[in-house]
């Protein structure tokens, strides 16, 4: 049994106390700006930390160097991001020092790192304020405290088994919410940090989820993504035990219209989801199943804990459930070791699969992992050469793909105007890839059947059938 620390009521009326006593200190600073690197569960991350920066009286200001507080939310997952992030932190030393007031702050997974608070305390002197992933919902304590004291507030603890509940959360669409159903994880695959900076698999009470869902369906939101590191392990820590499909039973009861989960772990994947994905109508049909790799023999390295041939099987129980899902997937290339066969091997499952699309990457070292220590580092241009055959095989079936749905038709939420056209709207088809078609007479945030009449590289066209 895990040791899940649900945040006491009492701690969080702390809080918003803390928040009320910012918003009532006479020259506080006023408005804010938030720069998220990485994941959805990072932007929602942000969503929450906007939320209490409005609770505590500040203004999201569009310009961060005229924000007086810049708050960077960090990713660790992959080298660049890392670099990117402590990049554009240090460039906003320069701006401070015209800007006298402004507080730069720094919080989610890279502050997490083993060795980072440290780095942050000596190092980067003109930070003031940073805080690790267990400990968001303290933010207006530690801004108040940094405030108040005009010392740094550097409060990096290593605490990551915590559930906050009833943290105000700023949304960034009044049509789509993400919903957390889990944190952290506990597979440890060998290239991955995410374990060691967001802690071990914590489940949300499936009461708390509906509430959530339940309130925001009554403001108006039609489509939902319920996020975790491996929401198909869902429940498992939980005293009452409940599974994903279970979940997604529930959660698709309330009557909310658009149902959509991020990530899953292929050795999670049970027959119960499938049939329950089956079932549910509300639940879109596209389903992210990580590979990583197509080689037996890398996917041991990577402690993934399937093989490629259980993938497969799984990829084929879920078409046969759900012969109109739309399958994506990540892949490492270049993994240490990965030798030109291993290569083949994933060259030969992209194609067996035929993703609509795939997110690919090359292994990047990520210091305290497995993986790190691994020998066998393939050389830049080779890893480079992979990736760009990969690249274009995936290309060329997304290619095929979007030309076999011309003449088709798919329900899609409108989510704005198209960004190179004004009279076209955009939106997320039930498979989750971006349509753009003709303004009529319909508003963002409905949802409208469209016939898909052409494509791009990325993206469809199409046309509005009115019923
Ligand atoms: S399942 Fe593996 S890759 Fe995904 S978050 Fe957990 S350890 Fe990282």
């Amino acid at each position: 049994m895990n040791t899940t620390i649900r945040i006491p009521e009492e701690e969080m009326a702390r809080q918003r106390e803390y928040a009320s006593m910012f918003k009532a200190l006479p020259g506080r600073p006023e408005t804010y700006h938030i720069v998220t690197y990485g994941c959805q569960m990072n932007a929602h991350d942000s969503e929450k930390l906007a939320g209490m920066l409005e609770e505590m009286g500040m203004k999201f200001c569009e310009v961060k160097e005229e924000a007086d507080l810049v708050l960077h939310n960090t990713c660790c997952v992959r080298n660049n991001a890392e670099r990117k992030a402590m990049g554009n932190v240090t460039w906003l030393k320069e701006i401070k020092a015209t800007h006298p007031g402004m507080l730069i702050g720094i919080c989610g997974c890279m502050v997490q790192e083993e060795g980072m608070a440290d780095a942050i305390l000596r190092r980067y002197p003109f930070i003031d304020i940073a805080f690790g992933t267990g400990t968001v919902y303290k933010l207006p304590e530690n801004l108040y405290k940094a405030v108040v004291s005009g010392r740094r507030n550097i409060a990096v603890s290593q605490e990551q088994n915590t559930i906050a509940e009833g943290v105000p959360i700023l949304r960034s669409s009044p049509y789509q919410a993400y919903v957390t159903v889990m944190y952290g994880c506990n597979n440890f695959c060998s290239y991955c940090i995410v374990p060691y900076v967001r802690g071990r698999e914590r489940s949300r009470t499936l009461r708390d989820i509906l509430a959530e869902v339940e309130g925001l369906q009554k403001q108006g939101v039609r489509e939902i993504m319920l996020l975790g590191q491996n929401v198909n392990s869902y429940g498992k820590d939980l005293e009452e035990h409940i599974s994903f499909a279970q979940l997604l039973h529930e959660v698709g009861k309330t009557g909310i219209e658009r149902i959509r989960f991020m990530t899953s772990h292929p050795k999670d994947l049970s027959d119960e989801l499938i049939e329950e994905i089956a079932g549910n109508k509300a639940v879109c049909r596209h389903f992210h199943l990580p590979v990583q790799s197509g080689s037996n023999r890398i996917l041991e390295q990577m402690n993934r804990r399937y093989t490629r041939e259980a993938y497969l099987d799984k990829v084929h129980r879920i078409r046969s459930a759900v012969p109109d899902i739309g399958l994506t997937t990540d892949i490492i290339v270049a993994f240490p070791g990965e030798t030109e066969e291993d290569f083949e091997d994933t060259m030969r499952l992209t194609e067996e699969v035929g993703y609509d699309s795939a997110f690919t990457f090359i292994y990047s070292p990520r210091e305290g992992t497995k993986a790190a220590l691994m020998p066998g580092r393939i050389p830049d241009d080779v890893a480079s050469e992979r990736i760009q055959r990969l690249i274009r095989l995936q290309e060329e079936k997304t290619e095929q793909f979007f030309k076999s749905l011309i003449g088709s038709c798919d329900s899609v939420l409108i989510t704005g105007n198209s960004k190179r056209d004004d009279h076209m709207f955009t939106g997320k088809s039930g498979r989750n890839i971006s349509v753009n078609f003709e303004n009529t007479d319909y508003s963002i945030g409905d949802i409208v059947n469209v016939r898909f009449t052409s494509y791009g590289k990325t993206t469809l066209r199409g046309e509005i059938i009115k019923e």
